[in-house]
């Protein structure tokens, strides 16, 4: 797209910042350490976003476990990679490994037995785990899945900024991937000392984000490394507006229109009733998910 064809962005009346998370300290699968930042509590609040975890460590101890088999129903998995390498093998037959920069997009739908372990002996592993709800009408889908390689993300350049697009459209760029429904956007940014960002986003969206490097300044809130800022739904808001400290910053941006649907999750399993969850074990326990 030609750069005069894309109608300048102006946000006139950002969103103010509702309040900053910090996440639990946590593991999951064998022993890997972790950060939940979005916790099942803040499930409805974030809707269509059922968990966010960070993981960012250098040591193998927190991570030479890995994920080992185990099941999913009823949502998508997207694991981004900032550094290290993790293998992907499940039920259906995909094979994968995410890199750094790659994204791993896994629709579980109807059930799905998965691993992800490690491919490495040491060195860092550092990145994002965001789980996606899926629609009633969606959860008993096939499962899916894409390995999204680094050179396949489409980036949107700015003053300072680059923008990686991992999901939805910025600036006139499409994504790698697109979702009706929910209409995911999932943006990594990496902004240069001071440099701002706008993107508009209709008001009714759950928005969040999470700053991995530097800090960064959102409607008079600033927001430190190893936070996220959750968007208030401010009405007659036109988007979000953000600049960087004097370190510069990186943050993953996150938004998407909500389900509005009941929200049933027993571990590794979300659905909208508690009787559908009661049959997704049973499914599992009798061999059925993958
Ligand atoms: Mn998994």
């Amino acid at each position: 797209m030609n750069a005069d064809t894309v109608p300048p962005v102006t946000v006139t009346t950002p969103r103010s910042v509702e309040r900053l998370v910090q996440g639990q300290a946590t593991s999951d699968g064998a022993g890997v350490k972790l950060t939940r930042v979005l916790t099942q509590n803040l499930q409805r609040r974030l809707d269509p976003f059922l968990m966010l975890d960070a993981f960012a460590t250098e040591n193998p101890g927190d991570y030479i476990g890995g994920f080992p088999d185990h099941p999913h129903r009823g949502f998508e998995t997207v694991s981004y990679m900032l550094q290290g390498r993790l293998r992907h093998r499940d039920s259906a037959g995909h094979e994968g490994l995410a890199v750094p920069g790659g994204v791993q997009w896994m629709t579980a739908g109807r059930g799905i037995v998965h691993s992800e372990m490690p491919e490495q002996q040491d060195g860092a592993m550092e990145g994002f785990q965001l789980w996606l709800n899926l629609p009633a009408r969606s959860k008993m889908i096939a499962p899916w899945y894409r390995d999204i390689a680094p050179a396949e993300i489409p980036e949107w350049q700015g003053e300072g900024v680059l923008a990686r697009v991992i999901a939805g459209a910025t600036h006139g760029v499409a994504g790698a991937m697109q979702r009706e429904g929910t209409e995911p956007l999932y943006l990594d940014l990496h902004l240069a000392p001071g440099a701002a960002f706008e993107q508009p986003l209709p008001a009714a969206h759950n928005a969040f984000v999470y700053v991995y490097r530097g800090e960064l300044a959102m409607a008079g809130t600033l927001v430190p490394r190893r936070r996220m800022a959750i968007l208030a739904n401010t009405p007659g808001s036109d988007g979000v507006t953000l600049q960087a400290g004097s370190d510069g910053a990186r943050a993953i941006f996150i938004a998407g229109r909500p389900l509005n649907e009941p929200i049933a999750q027993v571990g590794p399993f979300v659905m909208n009733t508690q009787q559908e969850i009661f049959e997704a074990v049973q499914d599992f326990q009798a061999g059925r998910l993958g």
